[in-house]
């Protein structure tokens, strides 16, 4: 068994997570970080974990919301991220936030500390070179630009994006059947279709110029920083084609040819709001070429003005990003080793997830992995029923390939939610079913309570009553 280290290059979120996890399997490891020496356009110190903007690791509570339960499962696996934010806790209500000094503090020192990471302040300009043989890139949505063009070069120019815009994704359990309709345009079968793959919105005139008028008033998010950077693939977010005629979108993504409503047959629809699926799953389903930088409560008030998504619920909403990721469904495999060169894994923002916690989540995975291999074990791979294995399984395969929109990269970045995981039955209570918010309620519960044993049984822990999580 070698005793090489395994190389980490990034010190944030994710990267400072994997050098815990390795070093604490008792393998050594050198963390390459490239603060203080070169900075990006959002870090300010040279502290490792440093959070570029909110404070806040979202809710904490483990029984109802998809993060709280990915927070109690890294607590679970002993990750450091976890211990320091609880350490550094300031008041939130049922978030998680902390004070973002002390945290980084906390995540510096132990790291520092432990007597099997070395710490090198150093940029690395590309790809590992060939004798770091177990090698990990964490170097987030802002990595340098010399190392992203490497892995450009290595991944296929294709790869990366680097600037996004980013349509809503909704849970299909908060959209109104009796409204909208299961319908491909012109019943289209198309590679792996069923001619019903597409989830139908009907509009008449005066709703579609309402909601044309709302999305041309509404409050934008304003791009500054990276204001002039190019849309990718060209797609240009709705409110800005909206502004190019107020037809221009009844001819573009709000076409309504090669569709009948099939509530209301006789009636052609004067434009129509298509949500595609997203998840292998069909949980999730995101809203065709409604890409936005409306600002988010904005997008909440007039997307619910489209008929059958009144009460719609958003796992995602859309937004202008500028981000640096890979294709991981194409290039990874599930243990988030790059297929065409073994030994060599992503992790954290650059492997497609969002977020601080999810980061720092495939971190601690990619981390764990690593180890393994370097002990001379195979990778044990959390089930898909924990939120480790839902995220891990959407960015390495989890996520449905559009066949009608040859070229476009429909792989993107998303927060860890209940649409990920495998569905389960609503509990009934004493033999009667559930309805409305206590059926999600009751559903939530099953998901998380069915997690947290999983993720114990994953990691070799005792079993215990999910109440005294
Ligand atoms: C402007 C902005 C605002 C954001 N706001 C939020 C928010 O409010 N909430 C939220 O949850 N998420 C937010 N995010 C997303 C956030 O960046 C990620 O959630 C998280 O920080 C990603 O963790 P990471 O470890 O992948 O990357 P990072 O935390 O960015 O860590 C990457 C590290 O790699 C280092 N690095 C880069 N290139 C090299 C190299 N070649 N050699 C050596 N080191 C290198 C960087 O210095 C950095 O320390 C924001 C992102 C951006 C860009």
């Amino acid at each position: 068994m070698s005793k090489d280290p395994v190389h980490v290059i990034g010190g944030g979120l994710a990267g400072s997570e994997a050098a815990w996890q390795i070093a604490e399997a008792g393998v050594p490891v050198v963390l390459h970080e490239m603060r203080p020496v070169r900075g990006t356009d959002a870090h300010k110190t040279e502290g490792l974990a440093e959070l570029v903007c909110s404070n806040s690791f979202r809710s904490d509570d483990a029984e109802t919301n998809a993060v709280g339960l990915l927070h109690a499962e890294m607590r679970l696996a002993g990750s450091l991220i976890m211990s320091a934010g609880d350490a550094h806790q300031v008041p939130a209500g049922g978030a998680l936030a902390v004070d973002r000094d002390g945290f980084s503090d906390a995540v510096t020192r132990r790291i520092e500390a432990h007597p099997l990471i070395t710490i090198q302040r150093e940029e690395v300009p590309g790809l590992p070179p060939a004798n770091w043989d177990q090698a990990i890139i964490a170097t987030g949505p802002l990595t340098a630009p010399s190392l992203a063009q490497s892995i450009a070069e290595a991944t296929g120019a294709d790869a990366l994006a680097f600037f996004d815009a980013i349509a809503p994704i909704v849970h299909f359990d908060t959209i109104d059947m009796n409204t909208c309709w299961f319908q491909s345009r012109y019943d289209k079968v198309g590679p792996g279709g069923t001619g019903k793959d597409y989830i139908n919105c009907p509009m008449d005139k005066e709703q579609y110029l309402a909601f044309v008028a709302a999305l041309l008033e509404g409050q934008k998010t304003e791009f500054k920083q990276w204001e002039g950077t190019p849309y990718f693939d060209g797609c240009l977010p709705i409110e800005v084609m909206a502004e190019r005629g107020v037809e221009t979108l009844r001819h573009g993504p709000m076409k309504p040819m090669g569709l009948t409503n099939v509530h209301n047959p006789s009636v052609k629809a004067y434009a129509v709001v298509q949500l595609r699926q997203d998840n292998a799953l069909g949980t999730l389903y995101n809203m065709v070429g409604f890409q936005t930088k409306l600002k988010h409560a904005e997008q909440v008030q007039v997307f619910r003005t489209i008929p059958g998504l009144e009460n719609a619920e958003f796992a995602r909403l859309g937004g202008l990003h500028r981000n640096t990721y890979i294709n991981s469904p194409t290039l990874l495999d599930r243990s988030l080793q790059l297929k065409s060169r073994p030994g060599l894994r992503f992790a954290g923002q650059i492997t497609g997830c969002e977020g601080y916690v999810e980061s720092a989540a495939i971190g601690l995975l990619a981390g764990r992995f690593a180890a393994a291999e370097r002990l001379g074990q195979a990778p044990s791979l959390p089930p898909q029923t924990t939120a480790f294995g839902a995220l891990l399984n959407h960015i390495t395969g989890g996520h449905i390939v559009s066949d009608d929109e040859p070229g476009k990269r429909s792989f993107q970045p998303m927060n860890v939610n209940f649409g990920l995981f495998p569905p389960v039955e609503a509990p009934k209570n004493e033999g009667k079913r559930l309805r409305g918010k206590d059926k999600t309620v009751a559903k939530r519960r099953a998901i998380t309570a069915r997690a947290l044993a999983d993720c114990r049984a994953w990691l070799g822990l005792p079993a215990r009553a999910e109440a005294a999580e």
